[in-house]
């Protein structure tokens, strides 16, 4: 396709968010004119295949950049330093790269100073996924309603920022640009937190006596149910976002003990105005999520 953003376009990690743009780009359309599929798991790579995700397969991320336009990094962000160092030598002037990771600021340090002069680099992170990995767990319309956040750093040319926008319009996200630390905190706090307290509340269950822990499992309520979706998450992904928003999870999780804390405390004490107050102000949170449309 002729008019499409780019004319070759190459993603790098074929998993949920990767094959989820490959299948919107060849749904939607006006995307990518050539889609090259990179994978350095064979297996994911040739399930890629024959799925028909893309037009061309390469294991090896520097052979398939050459020629491209437009490259999306959909590995896990502690991947990225070496695919940057691997990659950097291929880029043509002029490409635009781009990439979906949950942690920015570690990405411009891993990824921009390998960059070559010409290469535009815009990172951007969707707010939107799954519990499911690989590449028959994306979807077309996974983006759709969605918010990607745009965190190019200070003179990135514009037009390649516009590019990007317009592929994620494309796949039917809203756009908003960011910085890149103040985007690890609020994700630290919306995404990165309640992730770190599902693994941790799992295992405490896990922990318990077998017998009692074969009761957890049995009558598990929807309170437990929701945290166990959470939890059952790709290791490695999370592994490399809490590593790479140290900081700002960090920070964080100190806040949210001194509030538990405070919420342990007002039920030991039968501080019923404490309590109910907490709770109204979680049911107004949850009331704006529905209008928002974001819940
Ligand atoms: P995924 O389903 O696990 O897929 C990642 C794929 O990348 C896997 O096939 C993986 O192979 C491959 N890979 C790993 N290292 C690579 C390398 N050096 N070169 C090429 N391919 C490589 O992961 P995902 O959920 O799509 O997440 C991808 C990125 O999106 C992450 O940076 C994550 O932070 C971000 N993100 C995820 C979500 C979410 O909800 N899942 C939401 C927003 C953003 P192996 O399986 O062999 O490692």
């Amino acid at each position: 396709m002729s008019d499409a953003i780019f004319k070759r376009l190459v993603i790098i990690g074929i998993g949920l968010i990767g094959s989820s743009i490959a299948r919107g780009a060849k749904e939607y359309g006006g995307i990518a004119g050539e889609l090259v599929i990179c994978d350095a798991n064979p297996v994911a790579l040739a399930r890629a295949r024959e799925l028909g995700l893309g037009d061309v397969y390469e294991a090896d991320a520097a052979k398939a950049v050459v020629g491209a336009d437009g490259v999306i990094l959909c590995a896990p962000v502690g991947a990225y330093a070496a695919l940057a160092k691997a990659i950097a030598p291929f880029l043509a002037k002029g490409v635009v790269l781009s990439d979906v990771g949950s942690t920015k600021q570690s990405v411009l340090r891993d990824v921009v100073p390998f960059l070559p002069e010409g290469v535009a680099f815009v990172p951007a992170h969707p707010l939107a996924g799954t519990e499911f990995s690989g590449p028959d767990a994306g979807m077309a319309d996974l983006f759709e309603g969605r918010w990607c956040l745009l965190t190019p750093p200070a003179g990135t040319d514009a037009e390649a920022v516009r590019r990007v926008e317009a592929m994620w319009q494309i796949l039917g996200a809203q756009t908003a640009k960011m910085d890149a630390a103040h985007h690890d905190r609020v994700i630290a706090i919306v995404s990165h937190l309640p992730h770190l307290i599902a693994f941790t509340i799992c295992g405490t269950a896990d922990d318990l006596a077998d017998e009692t822990r074969q009761e957890v499992l049995q009558f598990a309520a929807s309170g437990f149910r929701d945290f166990t979706r959470i939890a059952a998450s790709d290791p490695v992904m999370w592994r490399d976002i809490f590593l790479n928003n140290k900081d700002a999870l960090l920070e964080m999780f100190a806040r949210f003990s001194e509030d538990a804390q405070a919420m342990a405390r007002a039920v030991r004490k039968g501080d019923t105005g404490y309590i109910e107050d907490k709770i109204n102000r979680s049911r107004k949170i949850r009331k704006s999520l529905i209008d928002l449309k974001q819940a």
